[in-house]
């Protein structure tokens, strides 16, 4: 998987990032006879999409862990025929509900999420209009402020603006679109998935073929002559194309330096389409736990967040993940973003006190370990995944223009199936077929 750089002779393609969009940009420049460098600033590949079996001892997915869109997730496909190696199985979605310290039917909390979905829903139905400027669209707008104040006065509300919002979206619903969602997204297949040895796992094993350089930080990509010539912290590297698969907050940061620059549309493009935060809070807790109260392995654990918490400050659990003890108290929007702020104890005491309030005080007979990731804070990455600003949807399909007929881009922020792995990984393949096609 690792290879060493080589600066002498020129490449075909050099690809930017070893996430999903790179490795499958990689293994499709290799399947189509291509010579390609993919370089990684980090020390392992897959981005945010990685299993880790040092904190815990066991696998733990610190980013991606869903496998989404299972019916027509290629990804699982590939998982499924490699059964000796990986365990893959659909979620069956028992789902727990507390009110307080009061475990109650999830029916009202289903039914509230069921509404907001029934009202974005008819809101999807409705046709889209051009505003003046023949750009942007007319409902291009927070979707906070389209919800009835019906909806908004229900005691679940922000437990599942939580759910739809914060933690799917990594955004909560005044920096949610759903016309993001109507011109950009494109719906594969149903339910959701697991793979019990990790997501990273499962990705690393379908692009094993593909070497990486890595501890290699691209700074400027210079494309003012032939091809593209990049700085990086190991020297320069010359190619003929490039393939750009970084974050969209990297890029909207400056992170890499283009000389000459981008079209302006580029920039307003990177500035348009956001990076929301999410993050696992995941909690290695005794088997006493989950056998004193009943719960069974992959439960989704919700606890009612109070109307009056703006943002809501709550989150979405899975417990006991594949039978083992581990459990995800995943949070989302600015919430997770002020966690971020306060550091890695903060964030695990309040699933922590969250937890005592809910299970009683001497919870912490249980607790054996804990681990917050802030992916807002890794600086390679900046943020966990992509949501349109509202106003800004029509700009999603201008992040993936190439520039120069030699810079190329994809990840997911790009993706018909943004925010996820198997969209990243798609759109690495369908960014090759553009460059070869154009070539001929
Ligand atoms: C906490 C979390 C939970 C998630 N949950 C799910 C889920 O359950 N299911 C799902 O499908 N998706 C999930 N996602 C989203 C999914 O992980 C991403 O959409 C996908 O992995 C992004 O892949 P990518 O290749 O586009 O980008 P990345 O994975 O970010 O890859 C880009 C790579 O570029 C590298 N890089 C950055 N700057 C430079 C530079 N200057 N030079 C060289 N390399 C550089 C980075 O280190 C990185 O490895 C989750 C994400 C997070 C953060």
């Amino acid at each position: 998987m690792k290879t060493k750089l080589s600066k002498s002779s020129e490449i075909d393609v050099v690809v930017i990032g070893a996430g999903a969009a790179g490795l499958s940009a990689s293994s499709e420049l290799i399947k189509k006879g291509r010579s390609v460098l993919c370089v990684e600033a980090m020390n392992r590949i897959g981005g945010r999409c990685f299993t880790n079996h040092d904190i815990f001892g066991s696998p733990f997915d610190v980013g991606a862990h869903w496998l989404h869109n299972y019916s027509g997730n290629h990804i699982v496909q590939y998982g499924l025929r490699k059964n000796k190696k990986f365990t893959i199985y659909k979620i069956k979605e028992d789902i727990l509900v507390y009110d307080g310290k009061k475990k109650v039917s999830p029916k009202h909390l289903v039914e509230t999420i069921n509404n907001i979905k029934e009202f974005k829903e008819k809101l999807l139905e409705r046709n889209i209009v051009l505003n003046k400027d023949k750009k942007s669209y007319r409902d291009d707008v927070p979707f906070i402020n389209q919800i009835p104040k019906k909806l908004k006065d229900n005691k679940w509300f922000q437990t599942a603006h939580l759910t739809l919002g914060a933690c799917l979206a990594g955004v909560d619903f005044d920096k949610y679109t759903i016309i993001d969602e109507k011109l950009n997204y494109e719906h594969l297949g149903e339910n959701d998935g697991f793979v019990k040895e990790g997501y990273g796992t499962l990705l690393a094993d379908l692009r094993k073929e593909v070497q990486v350089s890595l501890n290699t930080e691209v700074r400027e990509i210079k494309w003012n002559g032939k091809g593209v010539v990049l700085e990086t912290n190991q020297g320069t590297i010359k190619a003929k194309y490039c393939i750009v698969t970084v974050s969209i907050e990297i890029l909207r940061l400056g992170k890499i330096k283009f000389i000459p620059s981008l079209p302006i549309e580029k920039y307003e493009a990177f500035d348009g389409i956001t990076l929301g935060t999410y993050n696992h809070i995941t909690l290695k807790l005794k088997k006493k736990f989950y056998e004193n109260f009943e719960i069974q392995p992959d439960t989704y654990f919700f606890s009612k967040v109070e109307k009056n918490s703006i943002p809501p400050k709550g989150f979405f659990g899975s417990l006991r993940l594949h039978k083992s003890n581990l459990s995800y108290f995943d949070v989302g929007g600015q919430f997770a973003k002020d966690l971020e702020e306060e550091g890695h104890d903060a964030s695990v005491d309040f699933v922590l006190n969250s937890l005592r309030s809910i299970f009683g005080s001497n919870f912490d007979q249980y607790f054996i370990k804990a681990h917050a990731t802030s992916w807002g804070k890794n600086k390679y990455t900046m943020g966990s995944y992509s949501s349109a600003r509202p106003g800004k949807s029509h700009l999603r399909n201008v992040l993936k223009l190439p520039v120069g007929d030699r810079i190329y881009f994809a990840g997911e922020a790009t993706s018909t199936n943004y925010g996820t792995v198997h969209g990243a990984d798609t759109s690495g393949k369908e960014v090759v077929n553009e460059l070869l096609s154009a070539l001929i």
